[in-house]
């Protein structure tokens, strides 16, 4: 078997990949939607919100303004009401109602697919443009979101440069084949939002461990030890063998803060009362 060093990165993804398909068979949009404009209303929606939230609104959204003509002739004000449980809806209900006149008036009352086209439209950025494509029309383009962005990050199919979206996005797209792209963005979305989550990653549940960076790390990290005394500080230092209570904070090569030793300044460190060590992984948000 190769081992995690030597794979290259293309292969891991390609591993990666294969993996994620047997455990989720349809890797495709949670957003509710029945064509291209409801995908982009739901999709501009959904920024800085749960898809779970932004299909709770759609429903009674579509039943008022059905087509790009009727949202046209909508004010801000109209949308507002619909939408208020989302994240910013102001702004969002501004443009809603300036990208539906812009299709009607400018795109022949079509929602354009290509990234130049979409990328007019109020409300819209590299990633929505990138799931509009992918996800409405089956063009290659890959969306890199939060999830993506984490996941990609901690099973290591981005470089540790990658530390913006673009940056993972370009070294997706160099790593996987462009006809995977579509669904290679589900797949690590739906990981995300579910296995590979931001705050507790469920590394027991995942089919991943051998093929991902940040598991190999975790399993790296030092065993708890047995017969540290609490009494004696609240911190156990294994280079100086010594109690402390008061820890210094280092950041360590991959940019991540860790407890370390006030003497010596060891990241060797546990903590005194369950005997875990206090060494962290670094954990990948949008920065
Ligand atoms: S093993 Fe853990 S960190 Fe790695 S992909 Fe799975 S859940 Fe995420």
């Amino acid at each position: 078997m190769i081992s995690q060093e030597r794979m290259s990165r293309a292969e891991r993804a390609d591993r990666v990949m294969t993996s994620l398909r047997k455990v989720i068979p349809a890797p495709e949009t949670e957003l509710a939607h029945g064509n291209p404009f409801e995908l982009l209303v739901a999709v501009v929606l959904s920024a800085q919100c749960t898809d779970e939230r932004v299909n709770k609104v759609t429903p009674a959204l579509f039943d008022r303004y059905p087509t790009i003509e009727a949202m046209a002739d909508a004010e801000p004000e109209d949308l507002f009401p619909l939408i208020r449980s989302i994240s910013y809806p102001n702004n969002k209900a501004k443009h809603l109602a300036r990208a539906a006149r812009m299709l009607r008036d400018e795109f022949g009352g079509r929602v354009p697919e290509t990234s130049a086209e979409l990328k007019r439209l109020p409300g819209v950025g590299q990633k929505t443009a990138e799931v509009m494509i992918s996800a409405a029309f089956g063009g290659a383009a890959l969306a890199v979101d939060t999830h993506v962005f984490r996941v990609a990050n901690r099973i290591g199919l981005v470089t540790e440069r990658a530390t913006t979206v673009e940056k993972v996005e370009k070294e997706l797209k160099r790593t996987l084949q462009e006809h995977t792209w579509g669904d290679a963005h589900h797949l690590l979305i739906l990981h995300g939002r579910y296995t590979c989550t931001a705050r507790a990653p469920k590394c027991d549940d995942c089919v991943l461990p051998p093929l991902c960076k940040t598991w190999g790390r975790i399993a790296a990290l030092p065993p708890a030890r047995e017969g540290l005394d609490a009494r004696r500080g609240a911190y156990y230092c294994a280079t100086r063998q010594h109690y402390f209570d008061a820890p210094d904070r280092v950041t360590d090569r991959h940019g991540t803060e860790q407890i370390s030793c006030p003497r010596c300044g060891s990241m060797n460190v546990f903590d005194a009362r369950s005997g875990a060590t206090t060494k962290r992984v670094k954990d990948y948000r949008i920065g």
